[in-house]
């Protein structure tokens, strides 16, 4: 068996592993297909605050039940799952009252605990779900980062009717967009190249706002009866932490999303004067991950929209190398495993 290590920031190299048994509650999957995240990219570059080295990367994976554990049931031997990749400590206050995505010993699956861009993975049976009829692996692979924008969503409490703002239109951005779409509210999304600005129009956001390189005037503006119910930052830095305050309407709620790596100075009176809401928001939980594969299921997040390109287990650092390069127009690359691999979909 063969799996790709982290070894530290910027050194990743590949180390073969014997064939795992499943323990107890545990089965082991024969991975199909893994997405590599902005997070994995960051880890690989050293900016990512919460990673333990040397780790396996991979967390948004799907694969096939191939062992079960000597108490799981065996049916499930063969079924096609996808994995939420946290594994929670089960015992803390947030754990009992059934938040467990914020878990005060939380490990993730690719951070703190090997992940998935190996050949087989040993998980416990209770973080796998099945995955649905017409969801291929691909699709499954996609489950996690969707459920990252569908926690964000119910976070913020919009409803239908609602109007968003949704800050960087990246894979999550986007996913907020699909899953805000569904539910019937407005999106607008502000992004930073005319590119990711008409792709965001593609994925069906209503409107799509350029700010930064652009030379001052016109661009930039915000209409001024926008009436955002919730702002969404997903992007990480100092100017788009302070543009989404700055942008949501008074009332309104500022959710964060984005992994920063520093801390950020803002102008906090903004929050207090406007009474704003600000809200972090920290993957999901296993409702999040069931509407998600609702979601894939019923075509409002179409894995071909999403993946952009994939690469086979043997060219991972390619796969991070294009998500890297500010030249290569990318969404979400997958691995994928056996079959024929192909770089373009
Ligand atoms: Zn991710
Ligand atoms: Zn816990």
């Amino acid at each position: 068996m063969k799996r790709v290590v982290l070894e530290k920031p910027h050194r990743l190299s590949y180390e073969n592993y014997g064939e795992q048994v499943p323990g107890p509650g545990d089965v082991l999957i024969e991975v199909r297909a893994c997405g590599i995240c902005g997070s994995d990219v960051h880890a690989y570059l050293g900016k990512h605050p919460f990673v333990k080295y040397p780790v396996t990367p991979g967390h948004e994976f799907s694969g096939e039940v191939v062992a079960a554990g000597d108490d799981v049931e065996p049916g499930l031997l063969g079924s096609r799952v996808c994995v939420e990749p946290s594994l929670a400590c089960g015992d803390c206050p947030q754990c009992r009252s059934g938040r467990y995505n914020i878990c005060e010993n939380l490990r993730v699956l690719g951070f703190q605990a090997d992940g998935a861009m190996c050949e087989r993975i040993t998980v416990p049976r209770n973080r796998i779900h099945l995955l649905p009829q017409g969801v291929d692996f691909p699709g499954g692979a996609l489950a996690e980062p969707a459920a990252v924008g569908i926690h964000a969503l119910a976070r913020s409490g919009v409803r239908s009717g609602s109007g968003i703002l949704v800050i960087g239109g990246g894979v999550v951005g986007l996913m907020i967009t699909r899953a805000a779409k569904a539910l019937g509210c407005r999106v607008t999304v502000v992004e930073n190249t005319r590119e990711r600005v008409g792709r965001a129009l593609g994925f069906g956001a209503d409107e799509a706002i350029l700010f930064g390189e652009e030379p001052p005037g016109k661009t930039g503006e915000m209409p001024a009866d926008a009436g955002f119910q919730a702002v969404f930052e997903c992007v990480g830095k100092p100017e788009t932490m302070e543009l989404a305050l700055r942008l949501a309407p008074r009332g309104s709620t500022v959710v964060v999303l984005g992994v920063f790596s520093q801390a950020v100075p803002v102008q906090i009176s903004l929050v207090q004067d406007g009474e704003l809401n600000v809200c972090g928001t920290l993957m999901y939980t296993g409702e999040d991950f069931k509407r998600a594969l609702d979601l894939i299921a019923g075509g409002v997040i179409e894995p071909d929209d999403f993946i952009t390109q994939t690469v086979g287990l043997d060219d991972v650092e390619y796969g991070y190398n294009m998500l890297i390069d500010p030249e290569t127009p990318t969404v979400k690359v997958l691995v994928e495993f056996g079959g024929g691999n192909k770089s373009d979909r």
